[in-house]
């Protein structure tokens, strides 16, 4: 199973909590999360630091159903049945994976505006783990 030991948790906190991104200096594309090197023109290791606003728009979504979970969402699985997750492309242009939350799978529509939320994910080792969720952004209309 995917496991993410408590150490190297810790060492990503400061994208988790914040959504720090990295802007490249030579081609000026956004990179989240950060990478050793910018993915997109694969030349730069310049980055400037870049707090994302966390909100964008859903390019794509799948719903997930029982068995297709992975297993730190089983809790959640049984509590709740299948829940959408989604293709987020932030307004600074990266595109992040998240799951939707605050909101009704039937609702999820491709192109609705969203906000990222720091959500408590699941709990492993006796650690609450966060990451990002997206919610309906209501005011992004
Ligand atoms: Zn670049």
């Amino acid at each position: 199973m995917a496991h993410v030991s408590v150490p190297m948790y810790w060492r990503t906190i400061p994208q988790r909590y914040q959504m720090m991104g990295q802007k490249c200096k030579k081609c000026g594309a956004v990179n989240f999360p950060p990478k050793g090197v910018c993915k997109y023109c694969n030349a730069s290791s310049e980055f400037e630091e870049l707090q994302l606003s966390g909100k964008g728009k859903v390019h794509t979504f799948v719903l997930i159903g029982a068995g297709g979970a992975p297993p730190e969402f089983a809790d959640q699985m049984k509590a709740g049945g299948s829940y959408p997750v989604a293709i987020v492309e932030l307004a600074e242009g990266p595109k992040v994976i998240g799951q939707m939350t605050d909101v009704n799978p039937k609702d999820v529509k491709m192109g609705m505006p969203v906000k990222a939320e720091l959500k408590k994910i699941y709990t492993e080792e006796g650690v609450i783990r966060y990451g990002f969720k997206f919610a309906p952004d209501l005011e992004g209309k």
